[in-house]
């Protein structure tokens, strides 16, 4: 440790992207000595999601501050916590998700909803860090320091690896499905069986919903049964897409790329709901044909509060859900982004932290 520009800091090595075209590469930076309310916890794992090659490449409108260390899928262990951390002791497995701050006095907060703060939660990396007055940086990193109302607890019964990627993918899919209430009787649709599809399956499946997967990948068919759908569409046969016209009660659409909307809405019924949590970067045009006949609603998802990431990271030790990773050493992070792109991975990266 020294004594930085804010006090004592704790040096860290991480990986970052310098520059939107730029590989990312082995980055050295501090982190804040723990506050009394905060934890700092070593990290062991990290999933590799899609937005952090969004971000780390500028792809949503020139918003990225460089350098820029993603990672928000975090799962670690507590090595020190601040004299008032008083929900965590050394020791202690821990998560941390997409956020780490947010005011905790608005309307949005009082809800349990950080993630609509109204005054700007603070994202876990690639927003502005309050304590230092710089950047904060992600989880592609050795450790990491955080107030303890933002970490989360984790079950031992649950493989640590496998549950990195809930804290992201999970919650995601995990809220949406619960806010419009997804469960037995009702026929369901996910959207692209990336990180988010695969999870969309394991939970709708867990909530007693008729699960049907579309893909533009055929190749993905059996594991998207293995993964908990009833049936699978080939989105690409106009044919297979046809006979589903009017037949969903609620569709979670994960696809990461442009594509048509429209053609998902027409496989609703009355009063059916189209949620994205896909965030193409470029906008998408909807017919007012398509939403108003039969009275569908087309909506939209941001990850979930810090309540309900507890209660999603519950219910699944409760339930043995994990995520389905494929591990990785942290050098071949800029492989594991061009695999991503090309939907090369089953069904998510993980970094394996000891590697760095
Ligand atoms: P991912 O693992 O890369 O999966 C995306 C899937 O989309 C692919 O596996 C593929 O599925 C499908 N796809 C890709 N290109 C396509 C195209 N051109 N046309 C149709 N389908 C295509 O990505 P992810 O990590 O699951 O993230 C998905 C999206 O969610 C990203 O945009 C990410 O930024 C966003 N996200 C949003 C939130 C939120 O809070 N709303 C949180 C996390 C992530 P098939 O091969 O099955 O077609």
């Amino acid at each position: 440790m020294w004594v930085g520009r804010k006090g004592i800091m704790i040096p860290t090595k991480g990986y970052a992207a310098h520059a939107a075209q730029e590989p990312l590469k082995p980055f050295s930076f501090e982190r804040r000595d723990p506050t009394p309310n905060d934890v700092q916890i070593e990290i062991l794992f990290c999933g590799v999601y899609h937005s952090d090659i969004h971000i780390a490449r500028n792809e949503w409108g020139g918003s990225t501050l460089y350098p820029c260390v993603p990672g928000h899928e975090i799962v670690g262990r507590v090595v020190k916590v601040g004299r008032d951390a008083k929900k965590f002791k050394e020791g202690d497995l821990v998560a941390v998700g997409c956020m780490v701050d947010s005011c905790g006095r608005c309307a949005s907060c009082k809800a349990d909803l950080e993630q609509f703060c109204e005054k700007g939660a603070v994202f876990t990396y690639n927003s502005k860090d309050e304590h230092t007055g710089g950047t904060t940086y992600g989880g592609y990193s050795k450790s990491i320091v955080v107030d303890q109302d933002f970490v989360l607890r984790i079950s031992n019964k649950l493989d640590l690896a496998a549950s990195a990627p809930l804290l992201c993918a999970g919650i995601t899919t995990y809220s949406p499905l619960r806010l419009w209430k997804v469960g037995k009787g009702q026929k369901v649709g996910v959207v692209g069986l990336g990180g988010l599809g695969h999870m969309a399956l394991k939970f709708a499946n867990a909530f007693g919903a008729e699960v049907t997967l579309f893909t533009t990948s055929p190749g993905k068919t059996e594991d998207a049964k293995r993964l908990g759908a009833h049936d699978v569409v080939i989105s690409k046969n106009e044919d297979e897409m046809d006979k589903q016209a009017n037949k969903f009660d609620f569709i979670i659409d994960t696809v990461s790329a442009k594509h048509d909307l429209n053609a998902y809405l027409e496989l609703l019924k009355r009063d059916g709901v189209l949620t994205l949590v896909g965030a193409p970067p470029e906008p998408a045009p909807v017919s007012a044909f398509s939403l108003i006949i039969p009275r569908r609603q087309l909506t939209g998802s941001l990850i979930g509060g810090i309540a309900e990431t507890q209660e999603m990271l519950d219910y699944c030790a409760d339930k043995g859900i994990t995520c389905d990773v494929e591990m990785i050493p942290i050098s071949k992070i800029n492989e594991a982004y061009e695999r991503m792109l090309k939907s090369d991975v089953k069904y998510r990266f993980v970094i394996d932290m000891a590697t760095i």
